[in-house]
């Protein structure tokens, strides 16, 4: 969304001559109030290792995320910020704001789980807290904590020294179902901001501008509807809507050999039927039909469409109206926003490993017999913009909605250990550790003084969005893949949270009786695989 202040020339050449003006001090003076926060958001540590740990163990799925909103909109509340709850059509989401005037900075990081990724954190080998449940076996349990950390640095400093500006907070709900940003978009959630900055666990200090390397997609469901019969008695007159989902999918796995290769999908059965004596008069298949650029997705859904017509007409079944659950652009991402925050990152630098900390990652890199790197030690490079031939398709994230509305980067912090699977218990392992603590600790750092950097130097929002309009959306204008009569999928996970919420709130994090959650669970640390095989797993309360 375009910012509705200081976008004329005569805006931009006051800010301009306003920023020359003040020249000579205004880099000390920044300069000074950066390292000031930086060492306001390390005295700020153990809030944020709180809200690191007390996320982890609330451990709660797509749309279902009501502990942990619960949570930080009252942090929020209580430190100040005005907070928006059930924004966009999601009980889940909400939208908090603190101070006045421009810069308007929005900043986002995701809140939700993997399903089965319930994991003892610190223990490197499968333990699971509660067995079957979900876990933060993706490490969104710690861009809030950065983000919320680095805000009240800053508020704290806006106060003092009276700076103009206004300072969002929001949650990516949903993000494993790219079930919420598309909805923020359309719910105009960033219609006032000037800059949107994004932040991602990873396992170094990083970000990067221009494409992403991953892909955007649509998340579709199909139904198809049959007849029941009695499977063995009369099945002459049945018609399984089970068969047109396999049907659906072997026409899928044939036409796979003929796709681009940067595209890809997968799906799950959510609905197969009852038992096998019914001919199931029901069934349905959820797609993520993902390709790296609007008019490749819509094609992908095209195909996919068209198959599953086949198979309804295949299986005299009908096809229910097609759901979309969910849906991302490809990210990109701002060069000056990105470039800011690589200065930062660079004078923030990694976290100071210790032993236990590399001990921990090493042995678990060994568990998955992956090269036993242990933690990164150095910075990555700032990744430049990458060409069309080097994009190969991979992940999405519906921050890349939020990318195409207005000038955005990601932010990705040192929360977690290199070489894993990804969406899987191993992920969860050091996300409620010393190493995801001190990573969020210099994410925030880098986070706060990005924001410092926007506040101070009003050029620079001049700048992203000149690189916004005249590079980024040059060519490509952004519309969205949810179509008008959408709505956000609430319903998704309700079921697994209703079977698995008794049993996972037994260990929720209680910070007023433990100081870690570590401790609160009895865990030694690290624990790791001992000579002889066996793996202690740590203690059950
Ligand atoms: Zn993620």
């Amino acid at each position: 969304m375009m910012p509705s202040l200081g976008r004329s020339i005569a805006g931009a050449l006051l800010a301009f001559s306003a920023a020359s003006g003040a020249a000579a001090q205004q880099p000390t003076r920044l300069a000074a109030l950066k390292q000031e926060a930086a060492r306001d958001v390390e005295a700020r540590a153990q809030l944020t290792q709180q809200m690191v740990d007390q996320i982890f163990s609330f451990g709660e799925l797509g749309f279902q995320e009501t502990e942990t909103s619960r949570y930080l909109v009252d942090l929020l509340r209580r430190n100040g910020f005005t907070v928006r709850e059930a924004i966009a059509g999601m009980p889940t989401a909400w939208l908090a704001t603190w101070g006045s005037g421009k810069p308007v900075i929005s900043i986002g990081s995701d809140i939700d789980g993997i399903p089965q990724a319930s994991q003892k954190p610190g223990v490197a080998c499968r333990s699971p807290l509660v067995e079957g449940a979900p876990g933060h076996g993706e490490g969104h349990n710690s861009g809030l904590a950065v983000n919320i950390t680095a805000a009240l640095a800053v508020k704290r400093l806006m106060e003092r020294e009276r700076l103009p500006g206004t300072i969002q907070i929001w949650p990516g709900v949903a993000e494993e179902l790219v079930g919420a940003k598309a909805y923020f978009v359309r719910d105009g959630v960033f219609r006032d901001a000037d800059i949107a900055i994004f932040s991602h666990v990873d396992n170094n200090l990083a970000t990067s501008w221009g494409d992403i390397a991953g892909n955007g997609l649509v998340s579709v469901l199909y139904s198809f509807q049959g007849r029941s019969a009695h499977s063995a008695g009369a099945p002459w007159r049945g018609r399984s809507a089970l068969d047109a989902v396999e049907l659906m999918n072997i026409g899928w796995n044939y036409r796979r050999e003929h796709l681009r290769l940067q595209h890809r999908s997968h799906y799950v059965i959510p609905d197969g039927g009852d038992q096998p004596n019914v001919v199931p008069p029901s069934a349905s298949v959820w797609y993520y039909l993902r390709e790296l650029d609007y008019p490749h997705i819509q094609e992908l859904f095209a195909v996919a469409d068209s198959i599953a017509r086949g198979a309804a007409l295949m299986t005299g079944t009908t096809l229910a109206p097609v759901r979309i659950l969910g849906s991302a652009w490809p990210g990109h991402f701002n060069r000056v926003i990105a470039e800011a925050l690589y200065e930062n990152i660079k004078q923030v630098g990694l976290p100071t490993w210790s032993e236990p900390d590399q001990r921990l990652a090493r042995a678990l890199q060994r568990e998955l017999g992956v090269s036993d790197s242990g933690l990164a030690t150095r910075l990555d490079t700032l990744r430049p913009a990458l060409r069309a031939n080097e994009r190969r398709g991979g992940g999405s994230d519906d921050i890349g909605d939020v990318s195409w509305n207005l000038p955005t980067a990601t932010l990705r912090f040192p929360s977690n250990i290199p070489g894993l699977p990804g969406h899987n218990w191993a992920n969860a392992i050091a996300m409620a550790t010393p190493i995801a603590h001190k990573g969020a600790t210099a994410g925030a750092k880098v986070m706060a003084m990005t924001l410092l950097d926007f506040l101070l130097r009003p050029e620079l929002v001049q700048q992203a969005w000149a690189y916004f309009r005249n590079v980024q959306t040059k060519d490509v204008k952004y519309q969205p893949l949810i179509r008008p009569q959408d709505r956000p999928a609430t319903e998704l996970n309700q079921g697994i949270m209703a079977r698995f919420r008794p049993a996972m709130r037994r260990h929720y994090y209680d910070p007023s009786k433990h100081r870690t959650y570590l401790e609160q669970l009895g865990i030694a640390y690290p624990t790791v695989r001992a000579p002889d095989g066996s793996c202690a797993g740590g203690a059950t309360p």
